[in-house]
């Protein structure tokens, strides 16, 4: 096999191995000097681009305006709202010192900005008519967490934030919840990364929320990840930052407020849950580069099969995202290994002999076939193809997640499958039930997943009468 493959360790024998080693040779991310910190690299912050184009069209298709915030919040902010500050304090990292002189009040470099943006909304908000308030902020953040790994735990991570304010309770849920769904359709129309929708058990559940709401995906690895968040916060936040409003009934009330948040971590669930030995799959709509052509030819046909694929790009550039491999340094086999490492979905072979019959080549990265196409159909063929990938990828992660799926009486049937997968049970409600299965088999409750509650079984745990359905895994 190619050199360019035997770096990547199999999936199957190491996947955190597998996963390090792809990002590194996909040419994704480095790691920074300094320990939990990572250097996102072109082609792995385009896919951040594409995330951000089809969230913030949503967004703002639902009426929010995008805004920025300082990163640095005093003390006494981020302290205001209890829960909040108990939930984070072990992950702030606090700036003291501005140049030479000891600040007077710490400030926290933000781990989310719930507390800074609460502060300002008191101040804008006086009137019903000031509502609701729809705001998002593209930003970094910055959590001290204690094991860090490439886009799915960084210390600093991008994201976006959402932060509303609204006039009601009924409001401010049908707001968590349409954002959900919004993460949803990207989620899983973009990223083709099925997703389970619920909500939150308590001790899961954001500091200082009322519910959190969550998108769970399932890796490679038959671990889970959470994709993407957004909470209720009922009056919590209002009554700790004083955001009031006069209502049209004359009397002063606190508004309810939302939040909710998705990080460059989707990106490394696109590539556990699509990459296979050959390193990354990407889906075409957040590929990079969606086409990639090779020309083959030696000697005397070598410039002629390589100014008819520059042709061939040129004419294809008004449909996709092209790229014309004309590098002559490497052979074709190699650059065949090494697109495939990165993942372009599809690739156009083009030699001598295609020339003469007016077709070409193209291989698919997601199934590996190869179909031969007339150069006339392609305007029409490459599009289809690309839509086919598209949807054959969503279908393999669905296909993976459902067949990783299984349904238990007792939290010790999880064993046979090596604690690996979705695994759905009854919850009688106690978080003593929830720790004891944490601390003896490092499962947790992920969600209670929409729909599938109340029940009358038996917890899995204790076997007491249950309450819930829950969807318990090994997460990220
Ligand atoms: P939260 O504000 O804690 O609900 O986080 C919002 C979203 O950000 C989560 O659903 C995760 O997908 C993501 N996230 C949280 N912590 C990290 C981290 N350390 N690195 C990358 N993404 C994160």
């Amino acid at each position: 096999m190619d050199k360019v493959l035997k770096e990547i360790t199999p999936k199957s024998s190491d996947f955190s191995q597998w996963y390090v080693d792809v990002i590194r040779k996909a040419d994704m991310v480095d790691y920074a000097p300094m320990k939990g910190f990572m250097v996102m690299k072109p082609y792995s912050y385009r896919i951040w681009e594409f995330i951000q184009e089809a969230m913030d069209r949503r967004f703002k298709e639902t009426g929010h305006e995008n805004a920025y915030f300082p990163l640095l919040i005093p003390e006494h902010l981020l302290a205001k709202e209890a829960e909040h500050i108990e939930g984070f304090s072990a992950e702030v990292a606090w700036v003291t010192m501005g140049g030479r002189e000891v600040l007077p009040e710490r400030l926290a470099v933000r781990p989310t900005s719930e507390t800074i943006i609460g502060a300002m909304y008191s101040q804008w908000i006086h009137s019903y008519r000031d509502l609701p308030v729809l705001i998002n902020q593209w930003a970094n953040v910055l959590r001290w967490e204690k094991a860090t790994r490439p886009f799915l735990r960084t210390t600093e991570f991008l994201w976006q934030e959402g932060h509303t304010v609204h006039r009601t309770a009924d409001e401010a849920l049908r707001e968590t919840l349409q954002q959900l769904e919004i993460y949803r359709e990207v989620i899983e129309e973009y990223l083709a990364i099925p997703v389970i929708q619920g909500v939150k058990s308590a001790g899961e559940r954001f500091a200082g929320a009322v519910d959190t709401y969550t998108l769970e995906s399932l890796m490679g690895d038959g671990r889970a990840l959470q994709t993407a968040t957004s909470h209720f916060l009922g009056q919590h936040f209002s009554k700790a930052f004083d955001i009031q409003f006069l209502d049209e009934d004359g009397v002063l009330k606190y508004g309810w407020t939302t939040s909710w948040g998705s990080s460059t971590r989707m990106i490394g669930a696109l590539i556990m849950v699509h990459g296979d030995d050959k390193g990354l799959r990407l889906p075409p709509k957040v590929a990079p580069i969606q086409v990639v052509i090779v020309p083959i030819g030696r000697g005397e046909d070598r410039e002629k099969v390589l100014a008819h694929a520059r042709d061939l790009a040129a004419s294809l550039t008004a449909i996709a995202r092209v790229k014309l491999d004309d590098r002559d340094e490497f052979t074709p086999g190699y650059k065949f290994n090494d697109w495939e490492m990165r993942g372009v979905p599809l690739r156009i072979e083009i030699g001598p002999k295609d020339m003469a019959k007016n077709q070409v080549m193209i291989a698919r990265r997601d199934t590996g076939e190869k179909i031969s196409v007339a150069e006339s159909d392609l305007l029409t063929k490459v599009p289809e193809l690309l839509n086919a990938v598209q949807d054959e990828l969503f279908r393999q992660a669905k296909e993976f997640q459902q067949s990783h799926s299984y349904a238990i009486a007792n939290y010790q049937e999880m064993d046979q499958y090596g604690y690996r997968g979705f695994f759905r049970g009854d919850w009688c409600g106690s978080e003593e039930c929830a720790t004891r299965l944490k601390t003896e088999t490092g499962i947790t409750i992920r969600c209670l997943p929409f729909g599938e509650s109340p029940v009358t079984g038996h917890c899995v745990v204790c076997d007491e009468p249950s309450q819930y359905r829950a969807l318990f895994a090994r997460a990220y």
